[in-house]
């Protein structure tokens, strides 16, 4: 028995360093990324629920590393947010939708929001929201057309500076629009909603992990969308695949659905195409 223990132990303690060491390879695979500009972003598109047409998207970070291919978010967002690197990436992907908002402005391809995902550490830094206005004023991008998602176990912790209701309030004074992700995950809060002046919560997919809803979570999905509507804040479901899922979701009265129901997330060339043609060019 002691010998078996011996060996997990080690086992682990080994896994442990192996770890550590795909962390340390990770992470200067992430650093040369970032200064070659090798992380692209994908294009979620969000659907009206009542016209099924696209309202708007989101924007995903996407890194093709040159060994391993297409690599998760999942995988390189933790590493990005331990080793403070997460601002860097993420300015950068702010950069990319600026540009591609500016570019189709150009090209007349039709101007939908996109929101782009904040983290923690961006909003420690005092001088993130003047940074991020100057980037869309140069790229000459109407701020109204990008949201910030926020989570909400970062609004309930807040960081280090501000309040979550100073951020939301420097996130509207600087004209940009503001949306709670993953709502319903964690902590959720409904004092969240009356605190706080979100323009948008979208419903955590984990609602929407089963093809069918059991009576409980329905109940609470028709709950949340019913409040949201009541305190005059959108809503989007996420993670949305079942046909089911979304005839609930109308009857309740959801706003935007994003989900693999109706697209995954897609290159940026590849969502262009999509909704020039269903403005039928
Ligand atoms: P998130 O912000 O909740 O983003 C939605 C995730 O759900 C995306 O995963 C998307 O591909 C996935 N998804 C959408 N519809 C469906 C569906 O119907 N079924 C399933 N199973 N999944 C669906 P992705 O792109 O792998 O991103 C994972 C997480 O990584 C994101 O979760 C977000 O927390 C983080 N992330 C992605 N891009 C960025 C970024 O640019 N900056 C930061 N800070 N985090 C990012
Ligand atoms: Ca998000
Ligand atoms: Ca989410
Ligand atoms: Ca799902």
């Amino acid at each position: 028995a002691e010998r078996s223990y011996l060996s997990t132990f080690t086992f682990y303690d080994e896994k442990f360093k192996k770890r550590q060491l795909e962390e340390v390879n990770m992470l200067n695979d992430i650093e040369r990324a970032i200064e070659e500009r090798k992380f692209t972003i994908h294009l979620q598109p969000k659907v009206c629920a009542q016209t099924g047409l696209i309202a708007g998207a989101e924007a995903l970070v996407r890194w093709k590393h040159p060994k391993l291919g297409f690599v998760s978010p999942a995988a390189f967002i933790p590493v990005c947010e331990k080793n403070g690197i997460i601002s860097r990436l993420d300015q950068l992907v702010f950069e990319e939708v600026c540009r591609t908002l500016a570019e189709w402005k150009e090209s007349g391809i039709p101007l939908l929001p996109i929101s782009v995902n904040i983290s923690r550490q961006q909003l420690k830094n005092p001088s993130f929201f003047n940074d991020y206005r100057k980037i869309a004023e140069e790229a000459g991008v109407a701020r109204g057309l990008i949201e910030f998602e926020l989570t909400e176990s970062l609004m309930l912790v807040g960081n280090d500076f501000k309040n979550a209701r100073e951020v939301i309030e420097e996130i509207h004074s600087a004209g940009f629009t503001c949306s709670l992700d993953d709502f319903g995950s964690g902590y959720s809060s409904l004092g969240l909603l009356k605190d706080l002046k979100i323009d948008c919560l979208k419903l955590d997919r984990m609602f929407f992990a089963n093809r069918f809803e059991t009576p409980e979570t329905r109940a609470i999905i028709e709950s949340i969308i019913i409040l949201a509507k009541k305190l005059n804040i959108a809503t989007v479901a996420e993670g949305v695949e079942y046909k089911e899922q979304v005839e609930l979701l109308r009857t309740i009265g959801c706003d935007l659905i994003q989900g693999f129901y109706f697209f995954r997330p897609v290159p940026v060339r590849e969502f262009e195409r999509i909704v020039l043609e269903e403005a039928g060019k």
